[in-house]
């Protein structure tokens, strides 16, 4: 281990200030050098108990507070974030691997999004129902669930937080976040930066660690209302199963493996385009990455050409290194997954045309690299056909025509987005309203937007983030009735 391990990181923030975590340290990993950096303590069980406790008591006054002044504190709180990013990209960098640029597209959405919220403060709304019988009126109130446990994952740590802390603190709630054992670091300070600029203490609190240990105590807390989580399938399972006993409210993001439909009358090199950087941004390491491509025939040649000479032509490196375009996997496990999931579906079929293994540069040695990978026509049983592939390796199908890419992009246990190249609009709309995912984007690249509702179909998720309608999911309705007794 380095000489220089940082363990001034508590491990929590609960209640406006530093708290330092009882369990375990977690080792924290630069996945550009494969070196420990800093170690910081776990949360146990009572760790979480007075996060939630913090949490429960500034709830009182934070629900109290007019809808209008709780965005303009958390406006005010956003604004000092802003003016900080520079301070938290290369952390990011250190403990995710992602680039500068990559870091600071991430920090700026996530600032972005809490803005947006902010915005739509003065927008929650009731409603009123008159004359529901002679001089009785109806009333829908909305009041907020209380404390809100968030838990979000290494690949975006601060854009997955914002999507429920933003909506969470407008209507009312407080909230009690967990990110992932291996990059707790920037959204430790993310929390004391918000706390400077003047979010109420215990409005907003973090505790590390696993979760198998933290994750499970918030998930099972008695005074958690709601658990807003982004993951993997199986975690949303197992926390669905968890959050069972009382009802408590949930809403999963889950894995994806999004489909994109490169028709013949596309236009080609932005489809190559747009799959290459849906496919390798971040590493490839995204739930809405383009993770299975089908191509009509006609044009298969020519698009694989394409993709395949972008994924050569990309520049990999340290993220900390000027330069680089996409930086390495977040862990050693999981660029073994990946390497294991190519190597799988080459046994059974298809042709490698780009990557397939680690890059051998000197100086990239340590790090969890693998180089931009490109499989064309493998088995439609195969691991890249059937399983998330979280890393950067695509697959390339044809197909005959429209039909029958619809119906491969459906067969697939997930429903997350999905993309379609088409200059007809006939076909762009039996796509849309045809596969199964809750996002299609037609032309465009697969950008998510805090105006529009994002949630996962079948395995990939239950509940909507963004959008006006993740209020629904931070709020209880209520009839009223106002009777003439
Ligand atoms: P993961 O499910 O292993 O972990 C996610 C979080 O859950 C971490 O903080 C982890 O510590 C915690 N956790 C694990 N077990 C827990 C338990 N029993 N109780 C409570 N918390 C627990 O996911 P990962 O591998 O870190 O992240 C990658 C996955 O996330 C991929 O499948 C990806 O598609 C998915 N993802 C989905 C979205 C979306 O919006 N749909 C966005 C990003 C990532």
């Amino acid at each position: 281990m380095s000489t220089e391990t940082i363990t001034a990181f508590a491990g929590a923030f609960i209640d406006g200030r530093e708290y330092r975590n009882g369990g375990d340290p977690l080792p924290i990993t630069n996945p550009g050098t494969g070196e420990v950096f800093a170690e910081v303590p776990g949360g146990t069980a009572d760790d979480v108990d007075a996060a939630v406790n913090a949490a429960a008591r500034a709830q009182v006054q934070w629900s109290a507070l007019a809808v209008s002044k709780r965005g303009e504190i958390l406006g005010a709180a956003a604004h000092h974030l802003e003016a900080n990013l520079d301070e938290l990209m290369p952390l990011l960098t250190r403990e995710q691997g992602k680039t500068l640029r990559d870091s600071r597209i991430e920090l700026t959405k996530a600032v972005d999004t809490l803005m947006h919220y902010v915005g739509l403060a003065k927008t929650l709304r009731g409603a009123h129902t008159p004359g529901l019988d002679p001089g009785v009126d109806g009333m829908v109130l909305r009041r907020p669930l209380g404390v809100v446990g968030a838990i979000v994952p290494w690949n975006f740590p601060t854009t997955l937080l914002c999507n429920k802390l933003a909506p969470a603190l407008v209507a009312g709630n407080t909230v009690v976040a967990k990110p992932a054992g291996t990059t707790p670091l920037t959204t430790l300070r993310f929390a004391e930066l918000l706390a400077e600029g003047g979010l109420p203490a215990g409005v907003f609190n973090v505790v590390t660690g696993s979760g198998s240990v933290t994750g499970t105590a918030l998930v099972t807390h008695p005074q958690v209302r709601k658990i807003a989580f982004t993951g993997s399938t199986p975690v949303g399972e197992q926390i669905m199963a968890l959050a069972a006993p009382g009802m408590k409210r949930v809403t999963l993001e889950l894995g994806g493996s999004d489909p994109m439909i490169i028709c013949d009358d596309a236009d080609l090199d932005a489809a190559a385009s747009a799959a290459s950087m849906g496919r390798f941004y971040n590493c490839g390491q995204a739930c809405l990455a383009i993770k299975r491509v089908y191509v009509f025939d006609a044009v298969a040649d020519q698009v694989i050409e394409a993709i395949t000479a972008k994924a050569k032509r990309l520049k990999v490196g340290r993220g900390d290194v000027k330069g680089s375009q996409m930086g390495p996997l977040h862990t050693a496990a999981q660029r073994d997954e990946v390497a294991g999931q190519v190597t799988r579906t080459l046994e059974q079929g298809g042709t490698l045309l780009a990557g397939g293994r680690p890059p051998e540069d000197a100086e990239l040695e340590g790090g969890f690299f693998y180089a931009p990978t490109v499989v064309a026509d493998p088995s439609h049983e195969s691991p890249m056909a059937v399983e998330e592939v979280f890393g950067p390796a695509l697959p390339i199908w044809r197909v005959t025509d429209l039909d029958e890419a619809i119906a491969r992009a459906n067969a697939s246990p997930f429903g997350l987005g999905s993309s379609v190249w088409t200059r007809d609009l006939g076909r762009a709309r039996q796509a849309a309203e045809r596969i199964e995912a809750g996002y299609t984007w037609i032309n465009s690249r697969t950008k998510v937007y805090d105006e529009l509702p994002f949630g996962g179909w079948k395995s990939s998720g239950y509940g909507k983030e963004h959008g006006s309608e993740a209020f629904d999911y931070y709020t209880e309705t209520k009839s009223v009735v106002f009777g003439n007794g």
